[in-house]
């Protein structure tokens, strides 16, 4: 299963990226729970036959579509090895806690964070972002919100550009604070967070009663790749008592890039930051990650005592306070494990080399798109995305929607879209390690290809 496996991840730039599903496989998953066992090497076929070729793709060095890590041979492996050792990563005294714990010091020390600062692995940022609101709204309304919620005529508001991550204000509504309590901010022509508009915002909201207790500032947003002005929104949260998190979910690991990191001056300001290692750290999925730089408000957060979790000084339950202090889940896996493996392998450096790497193929994708008369760009690139579109007459939306759509399914390359300015556009985010320019250039033939041909079509049918 293993030499498949290799062999499997050797040869995928000769496969699709992604192939549509046929009937016969998807009616394979409508079978019965089976009764009786098969042996391993049927289920093995099984998979090889429906499941393996039909994923969304994000191994290949062609996938483009939304900022999707690619993983590695050495995060698989370590993935095995953690699923034989089944540790219960909640909490008590094991090694394997210790290890998550090296990894909330070496992000506490990319951050220039306190040595005292607290973290946490979970499934992903839409957590990591949702942990922030929690210990934010815990620092505003201390311990009677755990217990009582948030009283009448307290109305917390938290604000984040127009651009942040839907998972923010979704983050407001778990909490039960209110989507609609999350102010989303308007963007400058650089996409950033307009931080005059939220002085504005927060001003007018504190006159009107309500109380601003949190401000999201992204690296990296997921539409075009900005990144807000951290030190700008850092003093604006410092003058008015707001906690400052930063959505780095993708982009805070550019910090390991040296060419990147002055980008990202102003992040070690951060109350918290959200980041996963299984977008830009090529870790495979799921490692979301939360980094917290009041480490007894986090604690304060999410701490109980129920006797079934009682600590000890010594023997199995000592070694507090465990990772089920800091967030919602007890049993939890091993994330840290493959994380862990990726830093060991790799090193930091060949990370960061990675993640640059991106960035100098994102900005050969824009040269190529601007000196196309065809095509159009239609944001700046600040790190790995970049968003354009194919001119044409008539509805340039639906146009640029199909084009995409052909794309995907030659499986030769695979964008996404996404909307900038009202505009429909073909968005290529790099960040598979496995990518190189000879992907680059595969695309825009393609998109120069498949747009020729969807132009005749059109030309034809209105002739
Ligand atoms: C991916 C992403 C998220 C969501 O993170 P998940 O790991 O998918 O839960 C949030 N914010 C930004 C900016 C992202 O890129």
């Amino acid at each position: 299963m293993l030499d498949d496996m290799f062999d499997y991840l050797q040869g995928i730039r000769q496969r699709p990226v992604w192939q549509p599903i046929p009937d016969t496989a998807r009616a394979a998953f409508r079978s019965p729970m089976p009764a009786q066992g098969s042996t391993l090497a049927d289920v093995h076929q099984q998979f090889k036959q429906n499941i393996l070729p039909y994923t969304i793709g994000n191994i290949h060095p062609g996938f483009f579509g939304w900022v999707q890590g690619g993983g590695t041979p050495v995060g698989m492996l370590a993935e095995m090895l953690a699923a034989g050792l089944n540790a219960n990563c909640g909490g008590r005294d094991q090694i394997p806690i210790e290890v998550e714990r090296q990894l909330v010091r070496w992000m506490a020390d990319l951050f220039e964070f306190p040595s005292d600062a607290t973290g946490l692995f979970l499934t992903g940022s839409s957590m990591a972002n949702m942990i922030a609101v929690l210990v934010a709204r815990y620092r505003a309304l201390g311990r009677e919100v755990r217990t009582h919620g948030v009283p009448p005529k307290r109305q917390l508001v938290a604000y984040a550009s127009a651009g942040a991550h839907g998972c923010i204000a979704q983050a407001m509504d778990l909490a039960g604070l209110g989507s609609a309590n999350l102010r989303k901010i308007p963007m400058n022509a650089q996409f950033q967070m307009d931080t005059m508009a939220l002085e504005t915002a927060i001003t007018a909201d504190r006159q009107a009663g309500l109380q601003p207790f949190f401000v999201a500032a992204t690296v990296g947003t997921v539409d075009v790749g900005a990144i807000d002005e951290l030190p700008v929104v850092a003093a604006i949260a410092e003058r008015n008592g707001l906690w400052f998190h930063v959505d780095g979910a993708y982009g805070a690991l550019a910090m390991l890039a040296p060419e990147l990191k002055p980008l990202l001056d102003g992040i070690e300001l951060a109350d918290s930051i959200a980041c996963d290692f299984h977008k830009w750290g090529q870790v495979p999925y799921d490692a979301g990650f939360i980094l917290v730089r009041d480490g007894t408000a986090h604690l304060d957060t999410f701490a109980t005592r129920d006797t079934y979790l009682r600590r000890d000084v010594r023997g199995m339950a000592a070694n507090s306070p465990w990772p089920t202090d800091f967030g919602p889940d007890l049993s939890r896996g091993f994330r840290a494990l493959k994380t862990w493996f990726t830093f060991q392998v790799f090193g930091a450096e060949r990370i960061g080399q990675v993640i640059n790497e991106t960035c100098v193929l994102a900005r050969y994708l824009s040269e190529r798109v601007q000196a196309q008369p065809e095509l159009e760009l239609l944001a700046p690139v600040a790190l790995n995305i970049v968003c354009f579109r194919y001119r044409s007459e008539g509805d340039v939306d639906a146009f640029n929607a199909a084009l995409v759509a052909d794309l995907q399914e030659s499986g030769i390359a695979a964008p996404s879209v996404t909307t900038v300015r009202g505009h429909l556009a073909i968005r290529v985010a790099i960040v598979n390690h496995r990518t190189g320019r000879q992907d680059i250039d595969a695309l825009l033939d393609a998109v120069l290809n498949l747009g020729a041909r969807r132009l005749n079509l059109l030309t034809t049918e209105s002739a």
